[in-house]
Formats: structure tokens, C-alpha cells, sequence
């Protein structure tokens, strides 16, 4: 017997009955134990919410990382407005954003570059130097002739 094995615990639980139903038979399709599906479904649903609490509710570690990487940012050649449809960080600050959130979402030449987001606070603003120099005010070719 491995240590593993000998570490293993029972754990019982109340579950309505229809939801037994289902598990059975899903089990029962996919040819399996009930109890290695079952293990395997918990096992998933923590792998999911601890991913989760770490994309939102630790900002901190995610801004590390997510700030870290200047050379992908570099990579970026244009910034697509869109509306989040997943949590994801701010490659600039580190900002958790949220499905619904307004973002940017980085486009690069790369085929295998992981997806960067940009929230509107780090968006990047025209520089100084491009902006037109007008030195008489530009005729409005919508204004009505007199
Ligand atoms: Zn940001």
C-alpha cells in the first residue's frame, strides 16, 4: 500500500436523490467508479475555484505577473476595444477585471503569445508630438455656407 493510498479519508455527504441519479449515470457512460468520478469532479472544482480566487481575489500576485513581462507588451502592435467575457488582469497595473468590464485586448504577430488586456486606464494615449499643429482654425466642411 503507497503513502498516498494509506492517507486516503471517506467522506460522506447528504446529496438530494435525483443528483445521485445523475452521477450514476454518468459514471455508468463514461465507465468508471462512482467514487473515482466523484473524486475526480471534487478534485476539479477545487483546481477551478482556486484558480479562480487567484485571477480575482489576489490581485497582488496576479499584477506581478502580470506587469512583469515588458517584452510581450513590446510585441503588441494595436489595442482591439472589447467587452470581457472572462476575468482576466491588466498587463499594465495588474487589475483584476471582470466579465462585462470595457478592456483592450493586445494584438501580436505571435501565433503562441499568451492573450494580454489592457483595462481603459492604461490605455495608450496619442503622444504630444502627433497631435495636428493648427495654426488657423481648420474650415468645418459641415458648417452651412452664409
Ligand atoms: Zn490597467
Amino acid at each position: 500500500m503507497t503513502d498516498d493510498r494509506r492517507k486516503e479519508k471517506v467522506l460522506h455527504t447528504r446529496i438530494p436523490a435525483a443528483l445521485e441519479l445523475q452521477v450514476k449515470r454518468l459514471a455508468e457512460g463514461l465507465r468508471v467508479p462512482v467514487s473515482n468520478l466523484v473524486r475526480n469532479m471534487i478534485e476539479d472544482a477545487i483546481t477551478v475555484a482556486t484558480r479562480m480566487r487567484d485571477s480575482v481575489g489576489q490581485p497582488s500576485t496576479t499584477a506581478r505577473r502580470a506587469a512583469a513581462d515588458h517584452a510581450e507588451l513590446a510585441a503588441v502592435y494595436g489595442w482591439q476595444p472589447l467587452t470581457l467575457n472572462t476575468t482576466a488582469p491588466c498587463a499594465r497595473c495588474g487589475r483584476s477585471m471582470v466579465p462585462g468590464d470595457d478592456a483592450l485586448l493586445g494584438l501580436t504577430d505571435r501565433p503562441q503569445a499568451e492573450r494580454l488586456f489592457l483595462c481603459l486606464d492604461c490605455r495608450p494615449t496619442p503622444s504630444p508630438r502627433r497631435a495636428p499643429a493648427r495654426k488657423s482654425s481648420p474650415r468645418n466642411p459641415f458648417a452651412k455656407e452664409k
